[in-house]
């Protein structure tokens, strides 16, 4: 009996849940949601950037997450820093490919990213589209005029990220593995993947 209320809990009754807390977001497709690549869809490399398809590896529970998570949001993009494009590591042409494959792989497993924006330069360059500037997501309104920032969740793993979102009014999601939750700026909510907040979303709590 004990384990069966457990079990009822565990469908979004509780009100300490993740789930219950993203229901109150009451987010539908009218919504955007903004994803940082590394890090959150593909694993970052430490000190180093992913130059071509061949360094890039999905995190996992991506791939099937995207398809749910379009039953949500009615838009997914895409916004990222490409220092290493910058500082002549790697350029435009290697990321388009990159871009180019991971919506390969997106489409195969039955979702579609609407949009990839990066910013190419380096943060000495002061540019306007570097998080946590930004100029990335009013680019991507001025493309898609019917995106709402209020209306809108930026997920991604740093500080940068939080704060980008945090300045165009959005909800924001930190994906941080370890599971600290003492970063600051905090964000609304803080999980360990991409696939954990999806999940939750959709109400399979894990
Ligand atoms: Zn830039």
């Amino acid at each position: 009996m004990f384990e069966r209320l457990q079990a009822l809990i565990g469908l979004g009754i509780d009100k300490n849940s993740l789930t219950y807390k993203l229901k109150q977001w009451k987010v539908d497709t009218s919504w955007t949601l903004f994803l940082d690549r590394d890090g959150v869809i593909n694993r970052k490399l430490a000190g180093a950037y992913v130059r071509h398809w061949g360094e890039f590896e999905f995190l996992a529970g991506v791939l099937d997450s995207i398809p749910l998570l379009m039953r949500y949001f009615g838009r997914i993009v895409v916004v990222t820093n490409q220092q290493g494009i910058g500082k002549d590591l790697m350029n435009h042409e290697d990321l388009h490919d990159i871009f180019s494959q991971l919506q390969q792989a997106v489409i195969q497993a039955g979702g579609k990213i609407d949009c990839f924006y990066y910013c190419p330069h380096l943060a000495s360059q002061q540019c306007a589209c570097r998080k946590p500037n930004t100029g990335m997501g009013f680019q991507a309104k001025s493309d898609f005029n019917d995106i709402i920032f209020t209306k809108s969740v930026m997920v991604g793993d740093s500080d940068s990220d939080i704060i980008f979102g945090q300045k165009l009014g959005m909800k924001t999601v930190r994906i941080s593995p370890v599971g600290a939750n003492d970063h600051s700026p905090e964000a609304n909510v803080t999980v360990a993947s991409l696939q954990v907040f999806t999940r939750a979303l959709a109400g399979i709590e894990v």
